[in-house]
Formats: C-alpha cells, structure tokens, sequence
C-alpha cells in the first residue's frame, strides 16, 4: 500500500493553505526503523521501549539496552528519536517483574508510577539512554503522567543520571528534551508552571480517550463506542492546545487516532503541529493533509460545533466529498 505514497513520500505535510504538519512514526523495535526512510516520517515522535522488555524472559542488562538505543539512534541518522521510558502495567504485564492483581489495572500502578515507586529500572534505562546518546540529542518522555510532582521527580532522575555519568567521566548528550505523556485528563489542568517547565507535551490519544469518555479500550463492548471526533472531546483538546500555545510548549498527538486520516486532519486543524502514527499511515495522511485547507476545516468544525451536533464528523466528511 505504501507504493501508492511514493510519489509524495519526500514532500511535505503542507495544506493548501501553507500549514505544515510534522508527520512522526511510532516504533518499538529495531526492525521497524527501516520504515522511518520507507514512509518518509520526519523522525520518531514515540519509541515504545518497553516492547524491548516484553519479548524476553528477564530484564534486560543496561549494556544490552544502551547498544540498542544507540543502534535505533544509529538508523535514525540526523532524524529525532523520541524514547518513552518503560510503560509497563495495565495492558502491558511484565512476567519477570511481579504481576500485581489488581482489581483495574488501566487505573493501577502502571508506567510512571512503578518507575517512581521502584527507581532501580528507570535509573538503569535512563543511564543507558545516555550512554547511547553520548554526544547527540537526547529526547526522553515519560508516561502516564497525571500530576506535576510526578514529572518533577522523574525529572530529577534524569539529573541524577547526568550527575552520575558526569563523575565517571562519560561524555553527555549534546542536548537533552524531557517531555511528559499528556494521557489523564487531569495533566490537562495542572498548573501553568508545569506547562513552562516542561520541554514538549505528546498527547497519548488512546490512554487519553479511554480516561475521558470511561471506555475501556480494551474492551471490545465500549471500545468503538465514542468518536474521537466528539465535541466533548475535541473542546478538550482544543484547551490543551491553548494552553500548549500560550506557553510555547511544543505539542504533538501520538494515539491511534493519529494515523486515521479524518481523524488526523481534524486534529491539524485544531492546531496540531506533530502527529505520530504507524508507518503505514503516514502516507494516507499526507495525502489528505495536502488536499486539505485546514482552515477551511477548521471553520467546518466551529460551525459544527456551534450548530449543537454530537461529533463533527457528519460536516467535516460532507464538507470533504465537496471538495476532494
Ligand atoms: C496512547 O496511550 O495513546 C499511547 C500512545 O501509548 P500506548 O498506546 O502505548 O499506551
Ligand atoms: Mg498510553
């Protein structure tokens, strides 16, 4: 499917009116990144490391892991990797760490909260992402953050790591990025400092919706049952958006969602600059994109929304076989 993108695979995600998106993949393992020069991404807007840790039996040694990451950097070339430290619980059951019983394991100690509470696995990944970086930009997210102390202290692992490498004479990355996952509803209102301190916000779509409409996502019953492109949902977005723009916090949208074109198109519009999807989707959302006034779709979606519809998909899909 992918050939019939060729031909726009080294162009821009520019609309026709002159905005450009910043089209990223998701990756996980080595094997992927040879899609980053085959879909024509612009980088790698989320590497799920915790993929890593679940195809093995036990923990993997942080010499282990620094030579993969160096690798992924390696094929990335001068295109940005953006690293999600280990997002383990929930749908993500680690065997060799203890698999906690927990009566609901999407709300339970998952992703940051198990790397606050037991340091020595992200300490151990942070070093190693620094010692893959040595010398080039580092980018690190971490997930699931729900409150601003959460950030801070992750943070201030990521001093310690440095503090650390530091005293043994390591060389350091060129430049470092620390961002949060914005995927529970209440990061979105956390204070204004955290929106300063941190250095870019990535919205995980799918964690973030299923939180926002009580659906889980797994669950094939609720699953589908409400639109991303719900008004409720989308007035949300478009207040993390304003935040986002009135602190200058760089912004991108790293869900499933992304890499639907309809849906993709709808969040650019919105004011968007970065979306990171699967491989296979970047050229179906170029395409579009470049059809598109996102203006113009925009407008369709106030209108929409003001005329009291439930989800704007109906106008925007209207408004689309007019135009394309
Ligand atoms: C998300 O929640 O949207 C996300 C990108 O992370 P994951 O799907 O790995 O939970
Ligand atoms: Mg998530």
């Amino acid at each position: 499917a992918q050939e019939r993108y060729t031909s726009i695979r080294d162009k821009p995600a520019q609309s026709l009116d002159g905005r450009v998106i910043s089209l990223q993949m998701n990756a996980g393992l080595m094997a992927d990144l040879p899609s980053l020069e085959g879909s024509g991404a612009d980088g790698v807007g989320l590497f799920r490391t915790e993929l890593q840790f679940l195809i093995r039996n036990q923990m993997p040694k942080r010499t282990e892991l620094a030579q993969l990451y160096a690798r992924v950097m390696d094929a990335a070339k001068e295109k940005k990797v953006i690293f999600r430290t280990l997002d383990i619980g929930s749908d993500k059951v680690l065997p060799y760490m203890t698999a906690e019983d927990e009566p609901n394991p999407a709300l339970g100690w998952r992703a940051i909260r198990v790397a606050l509470d037991r340091p020595g696995v992200m300490r151990m990944q942070l070093q190693a992402l620094l010692r893959a970086a040595k010398g080039r930009p580092l980018s690190v997210m971490f997930p699931f953050v729900a409150q601003y102390d959460e950030y801070t202290a992750a943070r201030a692992e990521m001093d310690k790591a440095i503090a650390r490498e530091r005293i043994l004479g390591h060389p350091l990355p060129e430049s470092l990025e620390i961002g949060a996952m914005l995927e529970t509803p209440s990061l979105a209102f956390a204070p204004q400092r955290f929106f300063e301190e941190v250095d870019f916000l990535s919205i995980g779509g799918n964690d973030l919706k299923q939180f926002f409409f009580a659906a889980d996502r797994e669950n094939e019953r609720v699953r589908r049952r409400y639109d991303t492109l719900n008004v409720s949902f989308l007035s949300f977005l478009e207040g993390i958006v304003n935040r986002c723009n009135r602190t200058k916090t760089p912004l991108s949208f790293c869900g499933e969602d992304a890499g639907r074109p309809i849906e993709a198109l709808c969040l650019a519009a919105m004011g968007m600059r970065t979306l990171s999807m699967r491989p296979a989707s970047i050229g179906p959302v170029k395409s579009l994109i470049r059809r598109s006034n996102l203006e113009e779709v925009h407008k369709v979606i106030v209108e929409s929304r003001e005329r009291g519809d439930q989800s704007v998909r109906p106008a925007v899909m209207d408004y689309l076989r007019g135009v394309t």
